[in-house]
Order: structure tokens, then sequence, then C-alpha cells
């Protein structure tokens, strides 16, 4: 089922048709210095469409730097003028739209932590009723696609059609390779959802690391986002906030100059046809896949009937954990890794364990 959200092309500074969205920034606004010298740095670049700075700054733990506030929609200005830049900053709340529209930044995003609170968004979303500012929403801290659409609905009830979500990933629940969980099956379900958002990823606060930004950008391309929003100081190392993400603009535009853009279809005639033929192969094999998981799903459902006639219990952690040393054994020799062994079999053992449970409670 699509969602019916009414949107229009972004701030038509972003809208370079060659090339994907491009913001970046440094993650906070410092002093005026700073701005301004990143700013002129970046846009030399050539590629970066509008440039970002947190004004305000919703830190986790009080203590930290939380921004300049105010003064530095003042020099978001100065920025504005001194590079045509289109320029970006957070909002949380109804004074932060106001000054941000008195001082005229041009796109306001609301933050990772006010997705998740609809009172937060509706308010921001009323605020901003009669304005034709772009928004653009970012993923909520925790992995629920509702929310986030949510969002964005509330905004395009209030009339604000230049709207676009931003990936930034989701708090992981254990400790990660990254900052944030990209948990890809989100931002790629809500492009199916909703084919004309423009979605725009943003490595740095998915990563939390500089070294991996260029590979997280490779990748969001590589699935079809429509920009991305990269974190960058002129000298990050001394950044008040998020010094470990940041690169400078120099490390920027090696990265982008890296970067390789791929198109979701080929016009090459052969090299589709030969697409076709092994789309058609996985085809097949998935078929065969499928074929023997359910044929061992029958298997477990005469387990099931055998535990229930002879009072088993249905989990046995010898047996599971002979299983899995097994399996990724198995796995190991023929190229397929720990983690995806482990999800997999996992997904079966739950799905085996739910057909027996269904057995041994049926009154039968
Ligand atoms: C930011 O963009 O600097 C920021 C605070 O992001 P998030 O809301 O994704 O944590
Ligand atoms: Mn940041």
């Amino acid at each position: 089922m699509k969602i019916d959200i009414d949107i229009q092309k972004l701030d038509n500074r972003l809208d370079n048709e060659e090339w994907p969205i491009l913001i970046a920034g440094p993650c906070s606004a410092e002093s005026e210095e700073q701005l301004v010298y990143t700013a002129k740095e970046l846009a030399q670049i050539g590629k970066v469409s509008a440039f970002r700075a947190g004004i305000w700054k919703p830190r986790t733990r009080p203590g930290s730097f939380e921004g300049v506030g105010e003064v530095g929609l003042k020099w978001m200005q100065t920025v504005k003028k001194e590079t045509g830049f289109a320029v970006a900053t957070e909002v949380a709340n109804v004074e932060h739209v106001e000054a941000c529209l008195k001082y005229g930044i041009d796109i306001f995003w609301i933050g990772a932590r006010s997705t998740v609170n609809p009172f937060t968004v509706q308010e921001i979303a009323n605020a901003l009723k009669g304005t034709n500012i772009s928004v653009m929403v970012k993923n909520p801290v925790n992995p629920d696609l509702q929310l986030w659409i949510g969002a964005l609905e509330r905004l395009n009830k209030a009339g604000i059609k230049k709207l676009a979500a931003i990936h930034r990933g989701f708090s992981p629940f254990s400790k990660m390779a990254f900052r944030n969980d990209p948990c890809w099956n989100l931002p790629l379900e809500l492009k199916t959802l909703c084919p004309d958002l423009p979605i725009i990823c943003d490595p740095s606060h998915i990563t939390g690391s500089r070294d991996l930004i260029s590979f997280m950008s490779q990748k969001a391309l590589d699935l079809n986002m429509n920009g991305l929003m990269i974190e960058s100081h002129i000298n990050p190392k001394e950044a008040l906030s998020d010094a470990n993400q940041q690169i400078t603009p120099r490390e920027l535009k090696q990265i982008i100059e890296d970067l390789v853009l791929r198109k979701p279809k080929t016009q090459d005639k052969v090299q589709a046809s030969k697409l076709m033929e092994l789309r058609a192969e996985i085809d097949q094999l998935d078929e065969e896949i499928f074929h023997k998981i359910a044929s061992r799903m029958k298997i477990a459902a005469q387990i099931g009937e055998y535990k229930k006639k002879n009072g088993v219990t249905i989990f046995q952690m010898g047996r599971w954990e002979q299983i899995l040393e097994k399996r990724i054994a198995l796995g190991s020799a023929i190229g397929l890794s720990e983690f995806f062994i482990k999800e997999l079999l996992e997904a079966i053992h739950q799905e085996s364990i739910r057909i027996q449970t269904d057995i041994l409670q049926s009154k039968k």
C-alpha cells in the first residue's frame, strides 16, 4: 500500500539533476569564523547543494555543548550571503521555528529525538502552517517506521509539501560496528511506500566514525538513496560535538570524487538480458530453497507429534548448540558468514518452535 503524501520538489538549490542531493557542514555552529570558513571551503567542491549546522544541540546527557543558540542564525545568514548556499538547521520546538523563520533559514530538519514524539512534531507542524519551507524529517531513534511516516504526514497535513526523509540509523540495543544501526529495511520500505519522497542518508550519524563515511555513502547511493548529509568541520578533532565523525572539507572532496554513481537500470540491451538471466536463476533457486524449508518444517511437525506423545519439551539446549556449531562450520567451508548462518538458523528455528507449540497445545 502506498502512503498518500503530497510531495513537491525541495528548495531548488537542492535540485541538481546530475548529482544526488549533497548537504554538508559542521555538526554544530561554534563561531562565525568557523561557519564562514567551512562554508567557503565546501563551496569549492562544487557539488554541495546546501550548508548544514546545528544551532541548538539535543545532547543525550546534559552538561556537554548544547549549541550557541540564536546568535548562530546570524552567522548562517552571513554564510548564505557569502556563498549562496541554502542553509539548514534543526528545529525542536516552536521558538526554534519562529527564530529560523525570522532569520531566513531555508531548510529545517526535525531531529531523531523529536521525531519520536508526535506532540513535538505536531507543535512544529502547526508553527510552520502557511510557510513554504523545505523540511527534512530524521528517522526516530527507535526503528519504528510508523513514527517516521506519522511525522511526515503531520507536516504534510499542515501544508508542508517540500519534504524529505533523513536516514540516520537507529540506537542499537548492544554495541555494534556503527554508532547507529542502519536497519536498511526501514528506509527501503519507506521508499517503496512513498516513491516520490526523497530520502537522504546521513552516513556521519549512522557510522559515528570518519573512516567509515566513504563506505556508507557509497552503500546508500547503491541502495538508491537520493542524497547525502555529511558533517564537515574545519578542524574535526577540536569540534565541540561529534568530533569522531566529522571530516574536513578537503576529505569530503576526496570522498565525493571517489563515489561511483550507478543507475537503477542499464540502457545496454545485452547487459540487461544478462541480468534477466541471472535473476531467473535466482528465482529458480529461491523456489528450491522454499520447497526445502517447507519439507524441513513438515519434519519439525512430525517431531512435534513425537514430543507431544512422549511428554518431551520443545526446546533442548544441547541439540540447538550442536546444530549451530555444525551449520556454522559448514557455512564457513562454503563461504557463508557466521552472522548470516546464525540469523538464518534463528529464523528457521523460531518457525519450527511455533509449529511445535501449536501441536503441543492443540486439544487433539
Ligand atoms: C545532527 O544532525 O547533528 C543531529 C543531532 O542528528 P540526530 O538528530 O540524527 O541525532
Ligand atoms: Mn552531529
